[in-house]
């Protein structure tokens, strides 16, 4: 047992197979169940071979269990003694990796797996992107924030390896599924990602003033983590997603649009220079694009929850999104326009934000003033193409502390 490597013993089953082996960083969060979901409805499509999560050893330890995963990694430093310490069964054998950024990293490049989940919040999953694209796996990113802290990097490095990135997230997994799997070209007019809205859709601006943690993490249509919750009742998310869409398929921000679409069950829509216009529809589960990034190219039937039922669906309905309440949209827009290094900037401030709202250290309207005024401050570095993935990284941290400043 070297000091960053330790074995334990839990039978698991052999790697000779032809099943696809997911190595899944985010595992105890709310991608990372859904994931579990569809891993566990494929038994002979996909085995897990990895798992990694910050703090939360005991739900680790019961994946790890039920799984069988031979290689595990935790964050953070007391959590892996935790989990180190109540390893029950002295006859299975798991490895357990560093803590801290570098036993993700042996997680994304490790010989066994074929596929890295990235579904850490945050950018916590930068570095592991990286090296999974660098080590020739697939890279299936829930991550959005990534890409929008170090797209350029990110694409640039898939295209040195030649490395197939799918996404995870549904609107761009959609349109990952209308493009079938190609860049957009000149063909492609314009890319509309659907917003359900969030928890505040219907709310006045008045009454935005008022709103607390506990009604932002109130979505009406979609269970996920807090930090994306809250993002949904800014439309930040859906700012984060419209940069997300310019990077991943190569689009001029006047081509990449949001609608509000209360039903969730559209999920984007890729219209091209004919008229004609491809849609994704599925229901508002995760495990849906989670499956379809697993087992691409190859369709299975879906395991986890029954497809949508065309003779219930009543109505599908689409209207133009109201950037005046939801101003985190109009900062994308902006950020996106500006190009550089200022989605970075937006992304860092934002994530800053949220956090200090959900400590109701922050109002609700705090969240767009203070991304507004980080960015205003930082004008200068935020028109400026980063030469290095070290200047983002630079820059990423004094954005940090710039929005603190205006807390
Ligand atoms: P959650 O908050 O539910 O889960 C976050 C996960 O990341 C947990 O497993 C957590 O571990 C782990 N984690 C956090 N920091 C680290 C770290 N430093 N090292 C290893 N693991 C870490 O988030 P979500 O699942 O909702 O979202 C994950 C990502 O997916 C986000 O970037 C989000 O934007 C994106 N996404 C999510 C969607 C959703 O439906 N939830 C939809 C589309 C995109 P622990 O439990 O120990 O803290
Ligand atoms: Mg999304």
């Amino acid at each position: 047992m070297s000091s960053d490597h330790s074995s334990f013993s839990i039978p698991h089953s052999s790697l000779a197979t032809r099943r696809r082996r997911v190595a899944l960083l985010g595992a105890t969060g709310s991608i990372g169940e859904n994931t579990l979901r569809v891993i566990a409805a494929h038994p002979d499509q996909l085995e897990l071979v990895a798992v990694a999560a910050h703090s939360n050893w005991e739900k680790l330890a019961g994946i790890v269990e039920k799984f069988r995963v031979p290689h595990v990694a935790l964050f953070d430093e007391k959590a892996r003694s935790a989990f180190q310490s109540k390893i029950p069964n002295p006859k299975s054998k798991i490895t357990l990796h560093a803590p801290g950024v570098e036993g993700l990293l042996s997680l994304a490049q490790l010989p066994e797996a074929d596929t890295v989940l990235v579904a850490v919040v945050g950018t916590q999953g930068l570095h592991p992107a990286l090296a999974a694209i660098e080590a020739g796996k697939t890279l299936a990113l829930a991550s959005k924030e990534i890409l929008v802290l170090a797209g350029k990097f990110v694409m640039d490095a898939a295209r040195h390896h030649n490395a197939q990135l799918i996404p995870v997230d549904s609107e761009h997994n959609a349109v990952f599924q209308c493009l079938a799997g190609r860049p957009a070209d000149a063909a492609v007019r314009r890319v509309t990602l659907t917003a359900s809205g969030g928890a505040f859709r219907d709310w006045s601006a008045e009454r935005l003033a008022t709103a607390t943690p506990a009604d932002a993490l109130r979505h009406p249509n979609w269970a996920m983590g807090p930090k994306i919750t809250v993002d949904c009742a800014t439309l930040a998310n859906k700012g984060l997603e419209l940069i997300e869409a310019q990077i991943l398929f190569g689009l001029r921000p006047e081509q990449c649009a949001a609608v509000l679409h209360p039903q969730s069950i559209v999920h984007a829509l890729v219209e091209f220079t004919d008229g004609a216009m491809l849609a994704q529809l599925c229901p508002p589960s995760m495990t849906f694009p989670i499956q379809h990034a697993l087992l691409h190219p190859a369709r299975s039937a879906a395991g986890t929850e029954g497809a949508l039922d065309l003779d219930r669906l009543l109505a599908l309905e689409f209207r133009p999104v109201d950037e005046t309440r939801f101003p985190m949209l109009a900062l994308a827009r902006q950020t996106m326009r500006t190009g550089g290094s200022a989605p970075a900037i937006y992304n860092a401030a934002n994530e800053i934000a949220v956090a200090a709202f959900l400590e109701n250290k922050l109002p609700f309207p705090g969240i767009p003033r203070t991304v507004e005024k980080t960015l205003a401050a930082l004008a200068a570095e935020a028109a400026r193409d980063p030469a290095t993935l070290d200047t983002v990284l630079a820059l990423d941290a004094e954005a940090r502390r710039v929005a603190e400043t205006f807390l």
